[in-house]
């Protein structure tokens, strides 16, 4: 399977580098489907998928007012469930409290029943991600999760933005959650990409897939010790493609084999940009 996976990336690579930077491009799988391979038969260092770990508190369940319930009916997203993970849910207690916060960001994620992906592993990977973020001191406030059957039955997108129309965009604009940045997980991008965001950058700014982040079910074979979610993220906040950062470890580096969790705050920094993303908004100075 996984050299199956590697044959069609090979197939697209030049495709890929036609599309946009921002794409979690092929190279980045091809590096990481070799991390894989190589670490067959060791241990294995794949995302973890831990089950229900009974002391967290429960989840804010809902099961959607009528109304709610009938807006993603009729917008192709049947039989959705709704439910709210406060930040105490995504951080230990002594942190979420945590006075060196001082920015925060409320996020959303849209799970398609009927793929491998299962709540709780998402929340055990948000969870991964809201620490990657405490470096710049921002915080998830607040995550809006709705399972729902694949809108269309689309389990799989096209993993392109194309003029004449691609799923991305066709999902992104039926979708009732018009916040961004969104998560959408489902099972693959048609280009076997693991995931990958569409910052503004790489779409006109009236395309709904704008800031939308599409997480594929070969996600879930990567190393648990990079955040990708985090990763995808930062494209969004920093509407940025990968970076040439040299000899430096980084979340956005150029070179996959470089990529980490490290947020740069130098001057002019990382974390300084993305607390100027529209949805980011400061602790302190609520409105
Ligand atoms: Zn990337």
């Amino acid at each position: 399977m996984k050299f199956r996976f590697i044959a069609f990336t090979l197939a697209f690579i030049s495709i890929s580098r036609a599309l946009a930077g921002a794409y979690e491009s092929l190279p980045d799988t091809i590096s990481r489907l070799n991390e894989i391979v190589k670490s067959a038969g060791s241990e294995p260092k794949w995302a973890c998928v831990t089950t229900g770990n009974k002391s967290q508190p429960s989840p804010a369940v809902g099961r959607g007012t009528k109304s709610e319930n009938r807006l993603w009916q009729n917008a192709g997203f049947e039989n959705a469930k709704f439910e709210t993970w406060p930040a105490d849910m995504l951080y230990e207690p002594s942190i979420i409290n945590d006075p060196g916060f001082t920015h925060e960001i409320d996020l959303s994620v849209v799970l398609y029943r009927g793929t491998s992906w299962d709540k709780e592993s998402i929340r055990q990977r948000f969870k991964s991600m809201a620490k990657v973020l405490r470096q710049c001191k921002l915080k998830i406030s607040k995550v809006k999760f709705i399972e729902a059957d694949a809108y269309n039955g689309w389990l799989d997108v096209d993993g392109v933005i194309r003029k004449n129309g691609d799923r991305e965009s066709q999902i992104s604009e039926a979708l009732p959650i018009k916040s961004r940045p969104v998560f959408v997980y489902l099972r693959s991008s048609r280009l076997t990409a693991t995931g990958y965001a569409i910052p503004q950058y790489v779409v006109e700014e009236s395309n709904p897939a704008k800031d939308t982040i599409w997480m594929t079910e070969l996600s879930q074979q990567l190393s648990p010790n990079t955040s990708l979610e985090a990763h995808e993220l930062a494209h969004v906040l920093l509407n940025s493609g990968h970076v040439d950062h040299g000899r430096n470890r980084n979340i956005l580096h150029i070179k996959p084999n470089r990529q980490n969790n490290k947020i740069g705050n130098e001057r002019g920094g990382q974390c300084d940009q993305m607390k100027k993303y529209g949805a980011v908004r400061s602790i302190n100075t609520k409105d």
